[in-house]
């Protein structure tokens, strides 16, 4: 959460003290902390801060978990003595009526026919805040930010996911820099969830056949804002024990507990939504983990409306739009054809189609039996709608799945792209929104993906955006710094370590950032390629620059470690010492403290490699510039003024060569533009011309990579035409 003091308001204090019992001021609490709509209203989350700032650090911002540890009486104390009923009252009678009154939204004017018939919304993780680890990295943050953007928007949507109860590890480095992996036990009853009732008020559970048994799932309900999340979770008596375990961890396990979530996320997901009542009028399947799911409405409509398979496959691929989120192979899931028919064996006996219609129907080439089941193919082929998710990458995508449209030519593939955004309430600062609010207008938040509005940023003072920028750089250095000091203590170093850790980074020096998984496409050690020149650039006097790091690594993904490992390691290099910097656990609220706070974020994935990426948006917003290579986002977003590009985006076809390119581009584009114009002051001590290109990237990039924009062009190209059965040609495009 923000750390920032938020002002109360003039009127706080004991006014309403005779009014509010402790008992009902807490389970005012109880209720905004059991609506993840909290989490991007930072006054609402200083409410919870402010009954104990150390506590709640401590605990991960979980409101629930801090709740848990007081009594209404105390929390009462604190709230008379701290003056927050008049702020309590207020944020609940928000919440209220951001719930009951949707009149107002562009949903309801823009979205009317999803009422009766909302949006399904599937994906294995959603990345909504730190202390609902349900997510591994840029897949869930996205998922949590296009469902806080939809209830913002009030688009008539639900969400499916699968609750971990063990989320995904958590990071530690070891004295030499290895990374080491915990899972911890989530408290179930410390999350913002209960369990989902149907229309009589049952709890729900869902059944899945399977040829070795039944596969049981519980369904736990989520509040994000106006949006209800389901959360399919294993851990259920009647499972056998290994199946009690089979959602227990993100992205762990082997072939056949993959294929087994992704039963329980796709065909349970969908068995859930009946059990619900829920009807909807489109099925979203972000990335193909839930791409079993239309197999199951395809027996549903066989059921229910007696259609024969053909029909109802063409029925329900009307309905339903795909969303392939990377070009990486070990991105695409694939099944041999023991695993499939073990799984899916019992779903196609109840359709009536044979073992090699349903494997052609995951394969390329339906009839080539060497090849494996591919979900991104069952995706693909069931959906009559499909995008990637920047421009560069449905180029990419088209030419990857050219091979399932023969008979068209590469353009004409039918993959179109909308470009991925982010939920600017979760990542902008507060200080940076009150510089906005003035700006913008207050009612700048409900057209935050019009790009109109954001032009009024040109009148910003220069001064102003430049010292809001600076605070918020000091406070991202002190969560860093004091990150640093615990991995020391943790580690038991010596108190000269710890002493130098708190020591660390200068405010006044040019800070780049760079945090993300530590895939090997995205060259987290790109750098390491020019050191000595970067040592000179790190230990130059008068411009010096310093380094953040952080990022997780697939607990398989060995290169990874490496990488991180030599990283990690630059601290013992006395060039490097307090200088390059690695914070262990990135999760959202490192990210958050990032993202915020550094002058440039660095990106250097192999090109063409990055489907998108996100956290380069989130900088925008708080007035951070990016210097990437064009790829992903980048490549549509660069303007030759609103940040730096490092090359022009070309690549090689041999890796080695477009690395040492690429590793000579970085380093040139730092020494010969990004530090020159950071460190070119004025009389006022200003740097003007960096200035003006925080301003140019606010202006020309908010809006555009706004999950708003990214939620309203599903609307109009996606979920619109599916659900009203409108003809739209892949107007994705
Ligand atoms: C935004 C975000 C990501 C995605 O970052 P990319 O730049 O797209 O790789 C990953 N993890 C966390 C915690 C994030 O907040």
């Amino acid at each position: 959460m923000s750390s920032v003091d938020i002002p109360a308001p003039a009127h706080s204090g004991r006014a309403n003290w005779t009014e509010v019992t402790p008992q009902a001021l807490y389970d005012k609490l109880q209720t905004l902390a059991r609506n993840l709509w909290w989490s991007w209203h930072p006054e609402v989350g200083n409410l919870f801060r402010d009954l104990d700032p150390v506590r709640w650090r401590q605990l991960d911002h979980n409101p629930i978990s801090l709740l848990a540890e007081m009594t209404p009486e105390q929390v009462a104390e604190r709230a008379s003595e701290m003056v927050m009923y008049t702020r309590i009252n207020q944020a609940h009678r928000r919440l209220n009526e951001y719930l009951t009154d949707t009149r107002d939204t562009w949903g309801a004017r823009e979205a009317g026919v999803l009422g009766s018939r909302p949006v399904a919304y599937f994906s294995a993780e959603f990345g909504m805040h730190e202390s609902v680890p349900i997510y591994s990295g840029g897949l869930g943050v996205l998922s949590g930010d296009h469902v806080k953007s939809a209830s913002g928007l009030g688009i008539p949507l639900v969400a499916i996911g699968l609750f971990y109860d063990q989320g995904y590890f958590r990071q530690q480095l070891d004295g030499d820099g290895y990374q080491q992996e915990e899972y911890v036990d989530t408290k179930v009853a410390a999350q913002p969830m209960e369990p989902a009732t149907g229309p009589e008020g049952e709890p729900i559970t869902v059944s899945i056949d399977t040829r070795e048994g039944k596969l049981m799932a519980k369904v736990w309900l989520m509040r994000v804002g106006r949006v209800k999340l389901y959360l399919m979770d294993c851990d259920v008596e009647g499972n056998r024990p290994e199946d009690r375990e089979l959602t227990s961890r993100l992205y762990g396990g082997d072939h056949r507990t993959r294929i087994r979530q992704e039963l329980v996320l796709g065909v349970g997901g969908v068995k859930a939504l009946s059990a619900l009542g829920i009807k909807p009028g489109c099925y979203h399947l972000n990335e193909g983990h839930s791409a079993f799911a239309p197999l199951e409405v395809i027996r549903e409509r066989m059921t229910n409306d007696g259609l024969s398979f053909d029909d109802a496959l063409r029925e329900v691929a009307q309905c339903t739009a795909f969303t392939t989120h990377t070009p990486v192979p070990a991105g695409h899931d694939r099944f041999d054809a023991a695993l499939i028919e073990e799984h899916i064996g019992p779903l196609r006996d109840a359709v009536g189609i044979s073992h090699e219609q349903l494997m052609g129907l995951g394969r390329v080439e339906p009839q080539n039996d060497q090849e494996t089941f591919c979900m991104t193919v069952i995706g693909l082929k069931l959906s009559r709608r499909a995008n990637a998710v920047s421009s560069l990458h449905g180029y990419v995508s088209r030419r990857m799945w050219a091979t399932l449209w023969p008979w068209r030519v590469e353009e004409e593939v039918p993959i179109g792209h909308i470009t991925n955004g982010v939920h600017v309430p979760s990542w902008l600062a507060y200080p940076m929104r009150q510089v906005y609010d003035k700006l913008l207008g207050t009612d700048w938040p409900g057209k935050m993906g019009d790009s109109q509005i954001w032009q009024s940023i040109y009148d910003v003072d220069p001064g102003e955006l430049w010292e809001t920028h600076h605070a918020l750089k000091s406070r991202c250095l002190d969560f860093v710094r004091r990150r640093l000091s615990r991995q020391c203590r943790r580690r038991s170093e010596d108190e000269a370590s710890v002493e130098a850790a708190r020591a660390s980074l200068d405010p006044s020096a040019l800070t780049i950032g760079f945090a993300r998984r530590f895939a090997t496409y995205k060259r987290a050690d790109l750098f390491l390629n020019k050191l000595d020149e970067i040592a000179d650039l790190v230990n130059n006097h008068d411009r010096p620059v310093q380094f953040v790091f952080s990022g997780k690594a697939h607990p398989a993904d060995e290169p990874g470690k490496k990488f991180i490992k030599r990283i990690a390691n630059l601290r013992h290099d006395p060039r490097f010492a307090g200088r390059i910097v690695f914070i262990e656990d990135y999760d959202i609220n490192v990210a958050r403290h990032m993202v915020q706070g550094v002058d440039v974020w660095l990106n250097n994935p192999r090109r063409p490699l990055e489907a998108s990426g996100t956290s380069g948006m989130k900088v925008v917003l708080n007035g951070g510039l990016n210097c990437s290579i064009l790829d992903g986002w980048w490549a549509e977003a660069y303007n030759g003024k609103n940040g730096f590009a490092i090359g022009h985006g070309a690549h090689h076809t041999d890796d080695a060569v477009t690395d040492e390119r690429d590793a000579e581009n970085l380093f040139n584009v730092l020494r010969d533009e990004v530090v020159p114009t950071f460190y070119d002051r004025d009389a006022d001590g200003l740097p003007h011309h960096w200035i003006e290109m925080m301003i140019e990237s606010i202006a020309t990039l908010a809006a555009r990579f706004s999950a708003h924009r990214m939620v309203q062009d599903y609307v109009k190209h996606c979920y619109l035409p599916a659900a009203g059965g409108l003809s739209s040609d892949m107007s994705v495009r």
